[in-house]
């Protein structure tokens, strides 16, 4: 077994015994991110010459899918420092990659209350004043608001040309308020709250790649490991559904016929549905790592479609669940409803499945996305 998963299998208990009461109290998995800390696996992809593990998708995708099917807060907390982490690695100074590969919660900040969804198109400002850039925003969504140490954060670009510029500012910054708490239907303990930043200054040594260059670093780092992190997620869900429906029917009895609600056909083929569904998700996941992994042409195409069929068949899978477990999933007895309400979030996080099928059909089509 791969270190990292040894590594994951001491921090697991601690996150199984936090997740009932992270959802129910909507709080914040902190004793999850601290037993994930030290584990190391916080830097499980930032490079080794800056302490961390040197991995890279599947390893963080296997770690996030393992801890989803516990703790569907816990593991989108990972997927968005993961994807923070993953813009500081490449872009950021060494002293910044040291700190997110350990130390420092990451996250991004890149919708907003004026463009939504559409993450590639920040209206947000930063405007130069000497060294310094001073950015006013209004952020919709950020994971761990409150929690993390820095955010991966869009604007539109200080003077050049382009749809963003992406910047490294930290939490703590003078400016930045955080309009929660978070009263989410799902990942109840993610602390997603809407952020805002008014004149926030931060040195321009903070941007994150070129000025005017976010887009690309939107579309060749945060795309691929987003949507491969945020499957993960929604697969890792599923499969705790699955695992915990099938208990459910196996050790479900009717006295007077002498046998469990397994034995019923019906429930059986309901069961078969949910292990194919989730079985193709997980597929076409793995496919997609190993077209990462190659250098595979069609290696867009298949980051598009894994996190819009992740979430699609999420909602499928968990509402065969809420029906296979009856008035028990109802009354929150066998738990599937945490998964019900946690896999919704998949897919409406952008890029969102409508907007992914939007890309995908143009990508099939051989048009171009934007
Ligand atoms: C749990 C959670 C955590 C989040 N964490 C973060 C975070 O850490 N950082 C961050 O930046 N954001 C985060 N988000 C925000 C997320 O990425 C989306 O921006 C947000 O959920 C979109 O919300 P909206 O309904 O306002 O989008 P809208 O843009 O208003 O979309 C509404 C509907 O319109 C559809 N739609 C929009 N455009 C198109 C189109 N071109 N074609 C077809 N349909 C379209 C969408 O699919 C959606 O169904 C988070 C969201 C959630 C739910």
């Amino acid at each position: 077994m791969p270190s990292y998963l040894d590594a994951l299998e001491k921090a697991l208990p601690v996150i199984t015994e936090h997740a009932l009461a992270v959802d129910k109290e909507a709080r914040f998995p902190k004793e999850s991110l601290a037993a994930l800390r030290e584990a190391g696996l916080m830097g499980l992809i930032s490079s080794t010459d800056v302490g961390g593990l040197g991995q890279g998708l599947r390893a963080a995708g296997e770690v996030i899918e393992r801890i989803a099917r516990e703790c569907g807060s816990t593991a989108m907390v990972l997927c968005m420092h993961y994807c923070g982490a993953a813009v500081i690695e490449k872009h950021g100074s060494t002293e910044s990659r040291k700190k997110a590969s350990g130390e420092e919660l990451s996250t991004l900040a890149f919708s907003e209350a004026g463009s939504r969804s559409h993450f590639w198109a920040p209206v947000s400002s930063a405007t130069a004043d000497g060294d310094d850039v001073v950015l006013d925003a209004h952020k919709s969504w950020v994971t761990s608001a409150e929690n993390a140490a820095t955010y991966v954060w869009s604007s539109q670009p200080l003077s050049a040309e382009g749809a963003s510029t992406i910047w490294l500012v930290p939490r703590a910054a003078k400016g930045i308020a955080i309009k929660g708490p978070f009263e989410g239907l799902g990942l109840r303990g993610n602390d997603s709250s809407p952020v805002t930043a008014e004149k926030v200054r931060i040195p321009k040594a903070n941007m994150l790649g070129e000025d005017g260059g976010g887009f690309g670093v939107m579309m060749e780092t945060v795309l691929p490991i987003f949507n491969v992190m945020n499957a993960a997620c929604t697969i890792g869900l599923m499969e705790g559904a699955v695992q915990r429906t099938i208990a459910h029917v196996s050790g479900t009895r009717y006295k007077h016929l002498d046998s469990a609600l397994a034995d019923l056909p019906t429930i059986r083929n309901y069961v078969a549905r949910m292990r194919n569904k989730a079985d193709m998700a997980r597929t076409l996941w793995q496919d997609t790592i190993a077209a990462a992994e190659a250098g595979r042409a069609d290696t867009m195409l298949r980051v598009l479609q894994v996190k819009a069929t992740a979430g699609e068949t999420a909602t499928e899978v968990l509402d065969l669940a809420m029906r296979v477990c009856g008035g028990a999933a109802f009354r929150r007895d066998v738990g599937v409803e945490r998964y019900f309400r946690d896999t919704r979030a998949g897919g409406i996080m952008a890029p969102t499945t409508d907007v992914l099928y939007d890309f995908i059909g143009k990508a099939v089509c051989g048009m171009d996305l934007f």
